[in-house]
This record gives C-alpha cells, sequence and structure tokens, in this order.
C-alpha cells in the first residue's frame, strides 16, 4: 500500500472580530515567517460572512504564490493558511493546501501539518457510504468527515470535530474555516505544534511562535493536546476532546533538532536552546581536542556555538551557505548534482587548511547530503577531521509527517557508526544518544515521540504503510 500524501507544513489561521477587515496580508506574513516549513506549495483562503470563501494556492515559495492582486483578492476577516514541505514524488498542485469542499449548502476549508495513519481505511470507509474523492490527500478525508458529522448528522461543530478525532490516527494540527468560524484542533498527544497569539482585533493559531513574532502579535499559549479552540465574544474558548489527557503525550523531538526555526518555542521550550543544549551535551559525550568547531549551517549553528562554550575550542565559520538556493530542479548528471552541492555550501579554505576541526550537523538521514559534505571540507585540507551529530541515529521511518525515508535509505538502519565513519573517510564520527538529547530538550522522555530514533511508535503502524522521502535541491 501507498502511503497516504502526507502534510508536513506550516500552518496559520486568524480570527478577526471586526469584519470590515481583511486578514490575509497577515497570514501573508505568517507564512511568509514559516517558509522553512514548506517550500513546495502554498495557500490562503478567506470567509467573510457577506462575500463568503476565496481560495488561492500554487506552486512554490510563498512571494512566487502571492502578488498583490492575489492577496487583495482574497477578503475577509477570517483565514487560513498553508504552506507544503517538499516530498520526492508528491509534487503537484492538487495536493496544495488549504484544502476546501464546497458543496452548496456549505464548505469546509482546513490546513493540516501532520499525517493520518489510518486514512486509506477511514476513506475506504467514506467510499462505501457514497462519498467522491478528488485527491489522495489525508485532509479531504477529514474534510468528508467532518461533512458528514456536522452537515449531514447536524451534530455542532466542536462535537462533530469530537467524533472525527475519535477515529483519526496519526498526527494532526488543523485550522479550520467551518460555518464561519475558525477552529483550531491539536491531536491529543501533541505530536505537532500549534499555539494561539491575540494581536489588536485578532486572534492568531500558527504552527510556530515566530510567526508571531512577525506580525508583532502576542503569543498566549500552546494549544493543549487534545483540544479544540475556536474564539467567540473576543474570548479563547475551548472544548477538550474525550482522549485529551488519556494518551501519552508525544512531542516530535525533530522539530527541535533541525524543523522548526531557533527563534521559536514550542510547549515552553526555545529550540535555539535546545540546540545549544544539544552543543554541551555532544562536548560531554565527545570531548575532542581540536582547533575550531564548525556548523553545518544554518541549522547547526547554535549546537556548534553550544559545543564551543561548554569546550572553550573558538567557534568557526568553515562553511558558507548561497541563502538564494532554493528549491531548483533534480539534477539528471552526477556532475550537475555536483555543482548543486557547490553551489549551496562552499567551505572557506583559510578557515579549515591544516586545522583539527569539529564540524557538527544537525541530523543524517540517508547519509548523502554529509558525503557530499565532507568531500568539500576535505578539500579544504583539514589535519584531522571529527563529525558530531545533533541526533542520534535515524533508524526508523518517521509515520507522522516528517518525510525522513525508508528504512532501507536510512544510513543508520543499515550500517554501525564505524562503517559510516569509515565511508565518510573521517577520523572520527558521534551521535547524540539518547538520554543526552531527552536532557538538551529537558521534556521527560515519555512525552517525547522518538519512533525515528528508538522505532517505539506512539500509535499503531498499519501494516504496509511506506514512508516517505524527502525532496531536497
Ligand atoms: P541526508 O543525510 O542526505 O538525508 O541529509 C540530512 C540533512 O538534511 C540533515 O543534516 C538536515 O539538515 C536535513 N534534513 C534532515 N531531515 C530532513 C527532512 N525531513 N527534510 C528536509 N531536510 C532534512
Amino acid at each position: 500500500m501507498q502511503g497516504e500524501m502526507e502534510d508536513k507544513c506550516g500552518i496559520v489561521g486568524i480570527h478577526c472580530k471586526d469584519d470590515s477587515k481583511d486578514v490575509a496580508p497577515l497570514v501573508y506574513y505568517c507564512l511568509y515567517a514559516l517558509q522553512h516549513r514548506g517550500q513546495e506549495s502554498a495557500g490562503i483562503a478567506t470567509f467573510n460572512h457577506e462575500k463568503g470563501l476565496e481560495h488561492y494556492c500554487g506552486m512554490g515559495l510563498i512571494t512566487s504564490v502571492f502578488g498583490d492582486d492575489e492577496i487583495k483578492n482574497l477578503e475577509g476577516n477570517m483565514s487560513i493558511g498553508h504552506v507544503r514541505y517538499s516530498t520526492t514524488g508528491q509534487s503537484k498542485i492538487e495536493n496544495s493546501q488549504p484544502f476546501v469542499i464546497d458543496f452548496g449548502d456549505g464548505f469546509i476549508a482546513m490546513a493540516h501539518n501532520g499525517d493520518i495513519v489510518n486514512s486509506d481505511e477511514l476513506k475506504r470507509e467514506l467510499i462505501d457510504e457514497g462519498f467522491y474523492f478528488k485527491s489522495d490527500s489525508d485532509s479531504e478525508v477529514i474534510c468528508y468527515m467532518l461533512k458528514k458529522e456536522h452537515y449531514d448528522n447536524g451534530k455542532d461543530v466542536a462535537d462533530a470535530i469530537e467524533e472525527v478525532c475519535k477515529k483519526l490516527v496519526g498526527s494532526y494540527a488543523l485550522t479550520i474555516l467551518i460555518d464561519g468560524e475558525l477552529y483550531g484542533v491539536r491531536d491529543p498527544m501533541g505530536i505537532k505544534p500549534l499555539a494561539v497569539a491575540k494581536r489588536d482585533d485578532e486572534f492568531i493559531l500558527a504552527s510556530e511562535t515566530v510567526a508571531f513574532d512577525v506580525i508583532n502579535a502576542e503569543y498566549v499559549r500552546d494549544i493543549v493536546p487534545g483540544e479544540v479552540i475556536y474564539f467567540e465574544n473576543d474570548e479563547i474558548n475551548s472544548h477538550m476532546l474525550e482522549s485529551a489527557g488519556k494518551c501519552k503525550l508525544s512531542h516530535c523531538m525533530f522539530e527541535y533538532v533541525y524543523f522548526a526555526r531557533p527563534d521559536s518555542t514550542i510547549d515552553g521550550i526555545n529550540v535555539y536552546k535546545t540546540r545549544m543544549n544539544i552543543g554541551a551535551q555532544l562536548r560531554k559525550l565527545y570531548p575532542i581536542d581540536a582547533d575550531v568547531v564548525i556548523p553545518v549551517p544554518d541549522s547547526s549553528i547554535p549546537a556548534a556555538i553550544g559545543y564551543s562554550r561548554a569546550s572553550g575550542i573558538p567557534y568557526g565559520e568553515g562553511l558558507i551557505k548561497n541563502r538564494y538556493v532554493g528549491r531548483t530542479f533534480i539534477m539528471p548528471t552526477q556532475e550537475e548534482r555536483e555543482l548543486a552541492v557547490r553551489l549551496k555550501l562552499n567551505p572557506i579554505k583559510e578557515a579549515i587548511k591544516g586545522k583539527k576541526i569539529i564540524l557538527i550537523d544537525d541530523s543524517i538521514v540517508r547519509g548523502t547530503t554529509s558525503k557530499q559534505l565532507l568531500d568539500l571540507v576535505k578539500e579544504a585540507e583539514p589535519a584531522e577531521i571529527h563529525f558530531l551529530v545533533g541526533c542520534p541515529p535515524v533508524i526508523a521511518p518517521c509515520y507522522y509527517g516528517v518525510a525522513m525515508a525508508t528504512k532501507k535509505e536510512l544510513i543508520a538502519a543499515n550500517y554501525s557508526t564505524e562503517e559510516i565513519c569509515k565511508q565518510l573517510g573521517i577520523d572520527s564520527l558521534g551521535y547524540i544518544t539518547i538520554p543526552a538529547l531527552v536532557e538538551a530538550i529537558g521534556m521527560p522522555k515519555e512525552n517525547l515521540c522518538l519512533g525515528c530514533i528508538n522505532e517505539e511508535y506512539p500509535t499503531e503502524i498499519p501494516e504496509g504503510l511506506e514512508a516517505e522521502t524527502y525532496y531536497k535541491p
């Protein structure tokens, strides 16, 4: 069975009590701040009681999808937005979000970050009941489940969401426009982040707090795992799902390691601080004698600073990243692929030559990036290379929305650390351990999802469900 389309992304929702205001520009800026969570497609849906629903999506970065005209046409005081992450083989406009179903008597627009592992089964049930699907998206399944409970069975929205969530297995942070109101939902395990902020007349929901900072909104709180929130009478109203507090919390550790921006705070834990702690933990585990600590930019900079501070070994830049290389195209030949790597990262020979270097990266997934990277670094002729990694060996796929890779592609699932070190041709290789990572994050281990590093998943995984691989230019 092919895994359903996964939705790993950034989501936003804005509710403004003044219905003469258009909030699409604010959603646009929030999505801009969440661009790191997805570069493949972007979309915004807006609603106003008089004008109804508007919706626009496109492929590519937020700035290339939306110009002044597109934003102007999106009128309404309520809006949701989405940026979608790129995976191999799924790059098509039908998979862009927000997902909208419009059926005459009403509509539902939804932005989803996460992955529903039993969506095949849920979809089959709906098809048997006569529902018709036009995409392979999990979000369409959730939308029709909601339509059935709310519009067909007449449940009020919170009860309809309750009914739907009872059946969903997997991860989901959702922003939903339904019945002219905005709802935010976070799965009872809290796998994906979602927080709420306030600004003037608006309430803002977003995957990461960095989105609040850019529009000068004041963070209020994270959505509690298993909570449904909506906005009425200028207040945050809350409905707790029956399952809330009854299942194991499973916050995704990879948000802290790689995915989120360092200037975001998720569930009370600042990402930058966590990455600095990762560096300090790496120092405890690997007290190497070296001349300089170099990060692989950008995600490993805080960890390299953390290692440097803990060890007293100077921090130094040794690789420069071209910030303008975004998603390009798949390079057909080896020569072009090498060129693409050099275009993206270039070593500073003067900073590396003849030195014993500690190079820090956030994670090794398939190992292809590290191999290319280290080949470049070696050309700059360091005396020694010690490669330290801020994520324990990734030995299993993620089924909850971080497209890692399939097991056969995961280098640490197939080779030992010694073997990988040999393949990379370096002096030493050291991964952070699971206990050290847990300490760096500062959350009890039982509250984290560590599925990709210990193969203990917080839900059942249907047999044959295939994991996806991310696409990297
Ligand atoms: P590789 O080992 O070739 O798969 O590349 C690993 C590098 O890609 C890591 O150091 C991260 O910077 C980045 N990375 C890790 N996981 C992901 C992901 N799910 N999507 C995009 N990039 C990722």
